[in-house]
């Protein structure tokens, strides 16, 4: 009776691959996942913007730039405004 070689390889870790995030707290009115960004690769625009209180920030993207991208940009307006 031959033993069979039980070469048990451990199942391949899957990454966690989350779905691309959109939605961001607001840096205004503190509600969380209330921005919402919308990326415009044609045109290289980015564009995020507030349902609560409707404040929206604008920048320039390229086709790297992925929605956290634009949400980071709009923190860095927002502190440096301050
Ligand atoms: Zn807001």
């Amino acid at each position: 009776m031959g033993r069979r070689k039980s070469k048990r390889k451990p199942p391949p870790k899957r990454k966690n691959i989350m779905p691309l995030d959109t939605q961001f707290n607001c840096p205004f009115c503190n509600h969380e996942r209330s921005c919402e960004v919308d990326l415009d690769k044609p045109r290289n625009v980015g564009r995020v913007s507030c349902m609560i209180c409707l404040e929206d920030f604008q920048c320039t993207i390229n086709y790297l730039s992925e929605a956290v991208d634009v949400y980071n940009e709009w923190i860095d307006a927002c502190e440096s405004a301050n």
